[in-house]
């Protein structure tokens, strides 16, 4: 079996940040806030550190890290060369959610990689993050804190629920003020390509680089079932099924939904905006409200809190539907879609 670390939980002050700090350089792994969610950091030129953020999270070796600097100035310490557009992006973007994939520089392990001639690179924005990453005066390779699979964490609670034993220390810096993961933008090609949405919208990009294709998966829609190679979040027993469609739609569909679910005995499950609430206010559902669906950041910050809050009362189903595709709205559908087992315009009847 698998030895235990002792995980050990400290407020994020300048004293355990430096205790962090040593950590990394020696090797180990700490969790640490971002703006954007928690991540567990490793050493990023480090092979044998970065190997042990794939052990502890149980991450396919197939998928890269993103690496983590303090500043633009260390960027040729981990790319071999880049577009002058960089330096753009980076005038308006960093410190902040948005990534970019770049030519690897050769002191890059190909394990944070996964054997790829590219390397995704970030400045975060949040204060601990970066004293950390300056601290260990080292780039900081770290994807989110969170068990392979599972809901990324938002909160140091949600990283000990996944990590516990696994991680030396968990950086408490209260909670994550995005709440999804950084846009990641492929600058390795001819066109920019937006691979993930993130806290950085499609539409300020286009504002910068003119230009920008939208890559990666596209939403399926019409009760596909989503492919398995998807992030999935839920067992087949607690599925969700999602609504990607006109409001009075998707209301109308996940009342139908529910109605049938839970005529058949089921425990439902709800994942809506705060509007939707009271359409359901004759049946016996479990809610977890996202916040108004006119305010898709507060929706973000609060969306993998919620889907855990949800997760850990096991209804037998969970059913959801999302706020468009507007700003930061493309990142909160893209996240449940990789959560989803289904997904549905409204426009059919309920077919699961
Ligand atoms: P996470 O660290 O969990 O937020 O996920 C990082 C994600 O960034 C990966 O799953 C990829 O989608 C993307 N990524 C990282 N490195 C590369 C790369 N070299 N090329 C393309 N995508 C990358
Ligand atoms: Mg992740």
């Amino acid at each position: 079996m698998r030895p235990m670390i002792p995980t050990r939980t400290l407020p994020a002050d300048a004293a355990s940040i430096q205790e962090a700090a040593t950590i990394l350089a020696a090797g180990g792994l700490v969790a640490f806030p971002t703006e954007t969610v928690y991540g567990v950091g490793a050493d990023a030129l480090n092979p044998d550190a970065v190997a042990r953020i794939f052990t502890a999270k149980g991450r396919p070796a197939e998928d890269p890290l993103i690496v983590h600097l303090a500043q633009l100035s260390d960027l040729p310490r981990v790319t071999k060369g880049y577009p002058a557009v960089v330096d753009h992006l980076a005038a308006h973007c960093w410190p902040g959610p948005l990534t970019l994939v770049l030519p690897r520089g050769p002191a890059v392990p190909y394990g944070v990689t996964a054997g790829r001639e590219t390397v995704a690179v970030r400045i975060p924005a949040h204060p601990v993050a970066r004293a950390l990453i300056a601290a260990a005066g080292t780039p900081v390779a770290a994807p989110s804190a969170n068990r392979f699979g599972h809901t990324s964490p938002t909160s140091a609670a949600h990283v000990l629920a996944d990590l516990h034993g696994r991680i030396a220390m968990v950086l408490d810096g209260g909670p994550a003020t995005l709440g999804v993961e950084s846009t990641v933008l492929d600058l390795s090609g001819p066109i920019p390509t937006l691979l993930r949405p993130g806290g950085v919208s499609l539409e300020t990009l286009r504002d910068l680089l003119g230009e920008v294709a939208v890559g990666g998966r596209a939403a399926p829609t019409g009760g596909q079932v989503a492919p398995g190679l998807l992030d999935r979040h839920y067992a087949p027993d607690n599925a969700l099924h999602l609504c990607i469609g006109p409001d009075t739609a998707c209301q109308a569909w996940l009342q139908q939904a529910a109605r049938t679910q839970m005529a058949a005995g089921r425990r439902v499950g709800l994942l809506i905006p705060d509007e939707d609430v009271a359409l359901f206010a004759d049946l016996a559902v479990d809610i977890e409200p996202l916040g108004p669906a006119s305010d898709p950041l507060a929706i973000a910050a609060r969306l993998y809190a919620a889907l855990r809050a949800l997760d850990a009362r096991q209804p037998d189903l969970i059913l959801a539907r999302d706020v468009g595709e507007a700003g930061i709205a493309r990142a909160i559908r893209d996240r449940l879609t990789r959560a989803a087992a289904t997904v549905h315009d409204g426009s059919e009847g309920v077919v699961f």
